[in-house]
C-alpha cells in the first residue's frame, strides 16, 4: 500500500485508520453472516444493531438525555437548511438567524424562500473574519428559533460560547465542530451536521431533537420531508444510508476508546495550538484569517504575502504529501482542516513544512 498522506479535506475529510481498517476487515463477511453490511437489508437483525447501537452512541457521545430523537438522514447538512424552516416554523412565525459565514448564510437564505426570516447578526459586512459578541444578537422574543452555524468551515471561525436564548429555541448547523470539543450539547433544540467532517462518510446527516421541539413541528410537512417521520421510526421508514450509518458508529465507538469528547477535545486543543503557534510565530510571512478569538478549532485559515506565493506553498506541500489545504474557492488563501482523525504528528509535519517553506521563499 502506498503511504497515507496528511489529509487535511474539509470534508468529505480524513477518517481514523482504525475505523477504516475494521471496515476493511468486515466488508466482505459481516460479523459472520455472510454477507457485507451493504449487502444486508436495512430490516435485518444485523443492521438493526447498527442501528440502534448508532443511536445509543450519539446520546453517550454528545451526553444527550433520553428525551433526544436521534435521526440519521440523507441529503446533507444542506436539506436540513430547508427541512428546519419547513417543520419548525408555525404559521405567522419568524425564525432568527445569525450569519457569521458562508453556510450560515445559505441556511438563511433557504429559510427566507420558505418563511419570515429576522436577520439577528449580520457578520457580512465585515467578510466573516469575528464572531458575534453575545449582545449582538437580536431576535424577536417570540422567534420560532434562533439559528446559528456553530463553526464557520470557510472563513474558520467558530462559536466559543452561545447566546443563552431562554424560551427561544437554538438550532445549530455544527456539520464542521460536531463531537469535537466538551459541550453541554443540551443547551440545543436541535443540531444537525453532514457526516463527512467529524463523524464518518457523506451521505448520512445526523440530526439530534429535543422531544419539547419536536412537538411544536408542523403536521403540515410531506411525509418523507418530516422530522416527526424519522424520528418515529427510528430513521427506518424509507432505506436509510446505511454504510455511512455503520462507518458513524464505528467513528463515536473510536471517540469512546479516545477518552471520549474530553480527550478529543485535549488533542484537538494541542492541534490548533501547535498550527496557530506556528502562523503567528511569522506574523510577517503567515496571517490567519480569522480574528484571533473567533479562530476556529478545526479550520485554520490563513494568507501568504501574495497568491503565487500561495499556490507555490500548496504545491510544495502537495510534494511532501500534505493535502486539501487549497482555501475555498470563495475565499482563497490556505486552510487547513484539522476535524478529530487528524493526528498530532500530521501537524507536527506540516509545521516543519511551513518552517522550511518561509526560510526558502
Ligand atoms: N454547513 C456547514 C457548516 C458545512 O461545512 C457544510 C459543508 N461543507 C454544509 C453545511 C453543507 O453540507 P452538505 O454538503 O452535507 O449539504
Amino acid at each position: 500500500m502506498s503511504e497515507r498522506k496528511v489529509n487535511f479535506n474539509p470534508g468529505p475529510a480524513a477518517l481514523p485508520l482504525d475505523v477504516l481498517k475494521t471496515v476493511q476487515s468486515e466488508l466482505l463477511d459481516y460479523q459472520g453472516s455472510g454477507m457485507s453490511i451493504l449487502e444486508s437489508s436495512h430490516r435485518a437483525k444485523e443492521f438493526e444493531a447498527v442501528n440502534d447501537r448508532a443511536i445509543e452512541l450519539v446520546r453517550e457521545v454528545l451526553g444527550l438525555s433520553a428525551d433526544y430523537h436521534v435521526l440519521f438522514m440523507g441529503g446533507g447538512a444542506s436539506t436540513q437548511f430547508a427541512l428546519v424552516p419547513m417543520n419548525f416554523v408555525g404559521e405567522g412565525q419568524t425564525a432568527a438567524y445569525v450569519d457569521t459565514g458562508s453556510f450560515a448564510n445559505k441556511a438563511m437564505k433557504e429559510a427566507q424562500s420558505i418563511t419570515n426570516v429576522h436577520v439577528a447578526f449580520n457578520g457580512k459586512e465585515e467578510k466573516y473574519r469575528r464572531m458575534p459578541a453575545m449582545d449582538e444578537i437580536k431576535y424577536p422574543a417570540d422567534a420560532a428559533y434562533l439559528h446559528i452555524c456553530s463553526n464557520n468551515t470557510i472563513e474558520g471561525t467558530q462559536f466559543h460560547t452561545f447566546p443563552s436564548t431562554g424560551s427561544v429555541p437554538l438550532v445549530a448547523d455544527m456539520s464542521s465542530d460536531i463531537a469535537s470539543r466538551q459541550l453541554d450539547y443540551s443547551q440545543f433544540s436541535l443540531i444537525y451536521a453532514g457526516a463527512q467532517k467529524n463523524l464518518g462518510p457523506s451521505g448520512v446527516t445526523l440530526v439530534v431533537i429535543r422531544d419539547d421541539f419536536l412537538a411544536t413541528a408542523r403536521k403540515d410537512v410531506p411525509t418523507i420531508l418530516s422530522h416527526k417521520t424519522h424520528a418515529d421510526n427510528k430513521s427506518l421508514y424509507n432505506t436509510p444510508p446505511v454504510f455511512g450509518i455503520y462507518i458513524m458508529k464505528l467513528v463515536l465507538e473510536w471517540i469512546q476508546s479516545n477518552g471520549g469528547l474530553a480527550g478529543v477535545e485535549r488533542l484537538n486543543a494541542a492541534k490548533k495550538d501547535l498550527l496557530y503557534g506556528a502562523i503567528d510565530a511569522a506574523p510577517d510571512f503567515y496571517k490567519g484569517a480569522a480574528e484571533k478569538d473567533a479562530r476556529s478549532w478545526m479550520n485554520v485559515t490563513m494568507r501568504l504575502p501574495d497568491e503565487e506565493l500561495e499556490a507555490k506553498f500548496v504545491a510544495d506541500a502537495k510534494k511532501e504529501g500534505i493535502l486539501g489545504i487549497k482555501g475555498h474557492r470563495s475565499v482563497g488563501g490556505i486552510r487547513f482542516s484539522i476535524y478529530n482523525a487528524v493526528t498530532l504528528d500530521d501537524i507536527q509535519k506540516t509545521v516543519d513544512f511551513m518552517d522550511k517553506f518561509r526560510k526558502s521563499a
